[in-house]
């Protein structure tokens, strides 16, 4: 067998997928799992799926030797421990210059860690968000790697084949910055579509909730949506959610599926998620707190329709402008450099949040590459303005209706306290100098000052 060109350990969902995926692009590829019969079972896909170049490998040794140099292995395996453990299995068997990448969900300053240690071994270190689940690895994921850029230019050929692929915007992956930067940007990435995900639900529910809604109807809503500014794949998909029946008894199946999330605007999608986890405890409050939450307000469905639209689109345009200052903010203190809109353009094919409101962003970036935030660029500031009426409606319709809309509730919170010049964080400081000492600025005066509020009150 002649040297491949590329090397994959961990051979779960994400492994396998993606092994067959640069397999099928041209680029022989040798692949390893601790459990063995993973190995095997990834070799006979590889038959099954058009005797594709992949080779198998039971042991680390055999499998590092089987690349050609310098030796490039991509790891799918479990973030935390299981990668230690991997590069330890690994590092053993490469040599100078060869090199690692973690493609997992793995914590940014981990990689950090890594990336250092693998240094002073002469090895080179990625860290790669992927993004787009089983089906995205296998055809075309989004990929976010960071740190080595000679690592990274050394696999730039087969990234750029294995990547989802947009027309007008090629290939969904770049080089996004040094050290941890990929899997932070993957991370703030599975904030946004968290964010969305929970922006979607709260406007089906108050469309089924106070809009009384049918199931069929709300599958027409939003199969009209995606042809809009809201076009997405979450959007597509939820309009096909609302058609499908119950195949093993009467109804629709999402009337079916039990109100819990496993696992957890960003922040209030994870508190969300939190709440909907405590689902026993949900039933107990909800006979304590018994009664008719209807606030008897008359509802004109069109109408309705049309402000949860102009709302949903608002509270994501607050959502995205959150997630892309959390990463401007960590690529200032890092010193990263990061290209705000190259990111947007990388997630609009291969990932869950893949949209064409992507492209808005990009092109926001572009008109001004130092844009402060997505609210004021000025057509986004003027989409904004168009909404915030009907935002304002759904929301207090929501809260008059006993219905919770955290993530509509808290965009909206946040675009009202971005757009007040003077915010009451001043009580808030006044508080903190006179129980601690803590100082505060003037407004009228340079400096920083200190009043025994205790002795003057
Ligand atoms: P996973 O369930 O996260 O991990 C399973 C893999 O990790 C198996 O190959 C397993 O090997 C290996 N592993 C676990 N502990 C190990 C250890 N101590 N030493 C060596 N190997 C060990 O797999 P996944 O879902 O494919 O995800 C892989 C990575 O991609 C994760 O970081 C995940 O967060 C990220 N990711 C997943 C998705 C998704 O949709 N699943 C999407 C994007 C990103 P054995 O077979 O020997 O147990």
């Amino acid at each position: 067998m002649a040297l491949t060109r590329i090397g994959l350990a961990g051979l779960a969902v994400m492994g396998q997928n993606l092994a067959l995926n640069i397999a099928e692009k041209g680029f022989p590829i040798s692949v390893y799992n601790r459990t063995t019969s993973k190995v095997d079972e990834t070799v006979q896909r590889a038959k099954l799926e058009g005797n594709l170049p992949l080779y198998g490998f039971h042991d680390p040794a055999s499998f590092v030797n089987s690349i050609q140099k310098p030796r490039v292995v991509i790891m799918l395996v479990k973030a935390g421990a299981p990668v230690d453990q991997t590069i330890a299995t690994l590092a053993a068997h490469l040599e100078q210059g060869d090199c690692i990448v973690d493609g997992g969900n793995e914590w940014y300053e981990n990689t950090e860690r890594r990336e250092k240690a693998m240094e002073e071994r002469g090895l080179l270190y990625l860290g790669m968000g992927v993004s787009g689940g089983e089906e995205g690895a296998r055809h075309g994921p989004s990929m976010m790697p960071g740190g080595s850029l000679e690592a990274y230019q050394y696999i730039e050929d087969i990234l750029l084949k294995v990547s989802a692929q947009v027309p007008d915007s090629g290939p969904c992956v770049t080089y996004i910055g040094k050290g941890g930067s990929g899997n932070f940007v993957k991370m703030v990435h599975n904030g946004i579509e968290y964010g969305d995900m929970q922006l979607i639900a709260e406007a089906y529910d108050v469309l089924k909730s106070v809009g009384k809604l049918t199931n069929g109807e709300l599958q027409q809503v939003f199969a009209e949506w995606n042809k809009g500014e809201l076009l997405s794949f979450l959007v597509e998909i939820t309009a096909d959610i609302f058609s499908i029946k119950d195949d093993q008894g009467e109804g629709y199946l999402v009337d079916k599926v039990l109100d819990k999330v496993a696992a957890p605007t960003i922040e209030a999608s994870l508190d969300s998620r939190f709440l909907s986890g405590l689902k026993d405890e949900r039933v107990a409050a909800s006979k304590i707190f018994q009664g008719d939450y209807s606030s008897g307000e008359t509802v004109d469905k069109a109408q309705l329709i049309e402000d949860v639209r102009k709302a949903l689109y608002a509270s994501k345009i607050c959502s995205y402008a959150q997630g892309m200052n959390i990463i401007k903010a960590k690529s200032v203190e890092k010193g990263w450099g990061l290209n705000l809109g190259e990111l947007a353009r990388i997630w609009k094919g291969g990932c869950i949040i893949r949209a064409s409101f992507l492209d808005r962003i990009k092109k926001a970036y572009d008109r001004n590459g130092e844009l402060a935030n997505l609210l004021i660029d000025p057509e986004f500031a003027q989409e904004i303005m168009d909404r915030q009426a009907a935002w304002r409606r759904v929301v207090c319709l929501a809260i008059n209706n006993g219905v919770s809309t955290p993530g509509m509730s808290a965009s909206l919170a946040y675009f009202d306290s971005y757009r007040r010049e003077r915010l009451p964080a001043n009580l808030v400081q006044a508080q903190r100098d006179y129980f601690g000492a803590h100082t505060y600025e003037r407004v009228d005066m340079p400096g920083s000052f200190h009043t025994e509020w205790y002795k003057i009150a």
